[in-house]
């Protein structure tokens, strides 16, 4: 095994608490297009890097619906991956102390990650407009919403919220996820987080979408070791003790091979966990809730 991995390997499983970043990259591997990329969201629809999903149906609701229906469709055949996977069971041998993620497809907790931080929320859950109640769906919730809204033409934002249940209260509700210009979620206790971390893992994020991309900074001041596997160099890259280039879902478990758990036996140990037994169909999400007022910028 490379020295690398093998050092990767002896920091992580140090008595230190240890933190997980993890961004676009982390879900590329479970078939979510990664935003930036060649052929990715953005790269196809360029506006939407600076209005969002949210901001696109507002000003090209022709071009948002057929996005809509790519990203759904994308996200009905998504699975959490190895490194979802390598994340969990890191976590459950008291090795990582939480995730901390900007992706909004909730495969974090889908693959059994307990304490996860969703900066930018999570498209599983929605949000009243009116009195910010939020109501958490199963994915047999969500797509059967999903499958209503795209089934149909709407020409605004107002008409596709009219598609999605009303909340209690009466208020219009809409998916839980954080816009550009919007403030992100949990921002303050990921703060928290960072700032008693003794070691980070960076995966799969660019490091350009701040506050998130703050974080590495925040660890690095209080001296945390910062691992970072990304496929090419990033914007925080500089920061990294341990910079390994290449798929998550390929170095990580070389990594837990290194501490002394085998890729195969991951599979196994999870059979037996809530994840194989259905329950965690429906996405845990963490309680902290939006806390900060800290705005999402590119
Ligand atoms: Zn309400």
């Amino acid at each position: 095994m490379e020295e690398t991995y093998l050092k990767a390997a002896q920091i992580i499983s140090g008595s230190g608490y240890g933190v997980a970043l993890s961004g676009a990259g982390m879900s590329a591997e479970s078939g979510i297009m990664t935003y930036r990329d060649r052929g990715g969201l953005w790269d196809r629809y360029p506006e939407g890097g600076k209005y969002g999903i949210l901001g696109l149906i507002e000003k090209h609701p022709e071009d948002a619906l057929a996005i809509i229906r790519d990203f759904i469709g994308v996200l009905k055949k998504a699975m959490p991956n190895a490194a979802h996977r390598a994340l969990v069971e890191l976590e459950s041998r008291g090795c990582l102390g939480s995730v901390i993620t900007q992706n909004v497809d909730g495969l974090h907790a889908m693959a059994g990650s307990n304490q996860v931080y969703e900066l930018h929320g999570n498209i599983y859950r929605l949000r009243c407009l009116s009195c910010g109640n939020r109501i958490e769906l199963a994915k047999d919730e969500f797509f059967e919403m999903a499958d209503r809204v795209i089934g149909t033409t709407f020409l605004s934002l107002d008409a596709m919220f009219s598609l999605i249940p009303r909340c209690e209260c009466g208020g219009f509700m809409r998916p839980d996820i954080v816009g550009f210009g919007e403030p992100v979620q949990d921002f303050e206790a990921a703060c928290e987080e960072v700032s008693i971390c003794s070691w980070m893992i960076i995966v799969g994020t660019s490091g350009m979408v701040y506050p998130a991309a703050s974080l590495p900074y925040l660890a690095r001041e209080n001296n945390a070791f910062i691992i970072e596997i990304n496929t090419e160099k990033s914007k925080l890259s500089h920061l990294a003790d341990i910079l390994i280039l290449g798929s998550a879902g390929r170095i990580l478990p070389l990594i837990m091979e290194g501490i002394g758990l085998d890729d195969e036996s991951i599979p196994e140990r999870l059979s037996h966990s809530k994840t194989r037994q259905g329950i965690s169909l429906k996405p845990r999400i963490t309680k902290r809730i939006e806390k900060g007022g800290v705005r999402h910028e590119c």
